[in-house]
């Protein structure tokens, strides 16, 4: 009989190895997990990905799909079994009319962003860096400054092809394969492996500005924004909110269009301004920005975690971050305290693993992330942030959050039921369908605790 290398190798186009020899793909952006997969498959096309899942399910072994690799608790990772590495050195799309593209979950968004610039559109939320695969992003749901205005990245999906842990492939959309759809956006893949989305892009503008705000604390920042609760003006194009060296600042961006009259105007808040300045290509300029904090900390731990809240939730939770913030002896593995303001669209209840899925009406979501690092030699301060994460986990849940689930933290039975509640059992019935052996994603909650 064939060892599974060679069996693996027999049907895929793309680079082939043992797992003992890629100790890079043992770990994640987080380094707090190592699980060491027995093959490393590059997938380059939508056959790699089908073979890998057949050969997986024919001799019973796991196999995890990782796009870059970025999530924080060992999302991405395989213990002893095939690690499908799904991230193409080259934007794959097609573009299917002036307004709507088909990307490869391979793609990174840096990547698709430049070429649908060059062609006059842009997607409409970009995260803050874009060395992220589609894949790994629309698998937790995608969030970015444009969010305030466009919701979440999987609000912008059309129909998606999806590949079963069987290996068979089908397309899904809201009509059809509804609930593959559902579960599979802002699902950690574990009804199958996205392999293309169609996706809605907007027109693209290369120049905003941005304006600069300080504020005294996280709560003062929370009182700053009451207004947009309230839509009792117009909003901003982009917006963000970011705790770091001690300093609360948030940003509003405005497009150099010709809509500058509808908008929400600077003059709004002169007393806390720090400054106004012109950007191109934000979503690019934000990239080389957290590219060079990523590179300050090469081989620290991070221990990341972002919560979703109704206006009520943040309130509390910032104010709570507040006295965090306040204790000498955990402010420094507090690298970063990140905000978004997530707007509420129709399809925002239709993902029912999303962050955004919360029970109450709210016309905008907000989501905190509470991002630790530690130097990984640093045994006392990796259980200080682990204390970090524990007791924030506590307190979001506390505050009605739900939890992005790219990130770090830790959920039983008790609290995934309390969070999805009859999705929770409706994936585990699709689960016992298209995955009856729990070999696909298996490193995630949903899995641990089944
Ligand atoms: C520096 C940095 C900045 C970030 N900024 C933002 C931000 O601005 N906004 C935001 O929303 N998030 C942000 N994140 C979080 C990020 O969106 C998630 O970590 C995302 O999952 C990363 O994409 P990835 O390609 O690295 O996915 P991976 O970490 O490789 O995978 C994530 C999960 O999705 C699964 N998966 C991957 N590809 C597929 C696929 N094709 N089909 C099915 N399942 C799949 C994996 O098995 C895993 O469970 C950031 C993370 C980092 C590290």
């Amino acid at each position: 009989m064939k060892s599974l290398i060679e069996q693996i190798r027999d049907g895929v186009q793309g680079e082939v190895c043992d797992g003992r020899a890629a100790p890079f793909y043992a770990r994640d952006f987080g380094r707090q997990v190592y699980a060491l997969p027995q093959v490393v498959v590059k997938a380059t096309c939508e056959a790699d990905v089908r073979h890998c899942l057949q050969v997986a399910n024919a001799r019973r072994i796991p196999v995890t799909v990782r796009g870059g690799g970025h999530s924080s608790n060992g999302q991405s990772l395989c213990e002893n079994g095939i690690l499908i590495v799904n991230l193409a050195e080259q934007a794959q799309y097609k573009r299917l009319d002036d307004y709507r593209v088909e990307v490869s979950a391979r793609t990174r968004w840096g990547q698709l962003e430049k070429e649908l610039n060059d062609h006059g559109r842009a997607f409409p939320v970009h995260t803050d860096y874009l060395n992220l695969s589609v894949g790994g992003t629309l698998s937790v749901g995608g969030i970015g400054v444009r969010s305030l205005v466009h919701g979440m990245q999987i609000d912008q999906v059309e129909k998606l092809r999806l590949i079963l842990p069987d290996g068979s492939a089908r397309w899904c959309s809201p009509e059809e394969n509804a609930d593959l759809f559902r579960f599979s956006l802002a699902g950690l893949g574990q009804v199958g492996v996205i392999e293309t989305a169609v996706l809605r892009t907007i027109p693209y503008r290369k120049q905003s500005r941005i304006y600069i705000y300080g504020h005294r604390n996280l709560a003062a920042l929370a009182e700053s924004i009451v207004w947009m609760q309230a839509m009792k003006r117009p909003l901003p194009d982009f917006f963000q909110a970011v705790r770091m060296r001690g300093q609360v600042t948030s940003v509003f961006g405005l497009d150099d269009d010709d809509k500058s009259h509808e908008k929400w105007h600077p003059e709004a808040y002169p007393e806390f301004q720090l400054g106004m300045r012109p950007v191109a290509d934000f979503p690019f300029w934000s990239h080389a920005i957290q590219g060079q904090w990523l590179q300050e900390q090469p081989t620290h731990m991070r221990l990341w975690s972002d919560y979703f809240f109704d206006f009520e939730g943040f309130v509390g939770f910032l104010a709570y971050l507040d006295t965090l913030v306040r204790d000498r002896s955990l402010s420094p593995y507090i690298w970063a305290i990140y905000v978004l303001v997530i707007r509420t669209t129709e399809t925002s209840g239709r993902f029912p693993l999303s962050p955004a899925a919360l029970p109450a009406a709210t016309p905008f979501f907000y989501s905190v992330g509470v991002y630790c690092t530690v130097s990984e030699t640093d045994l006392e301060g990796k259980s200080m942030a682990q204390d970090i994460c524990a007791r924030t986990q506590e307190k979001a849940f506390a505050f009605h959050g739900r939890p992005y689930l790219h990130g770090f933290y830790q959920l039983n039975r008790e609290a995934l039921l309390a969070l999805y509640g009859r999705a929770y059992e409706t994936l585990l019935a699709l689960k016992d369908q298209v995955d009856p052996c729990y070999l696909l994603n298996a490193n995630t909650s949903f899995h641990k605790i089944r």
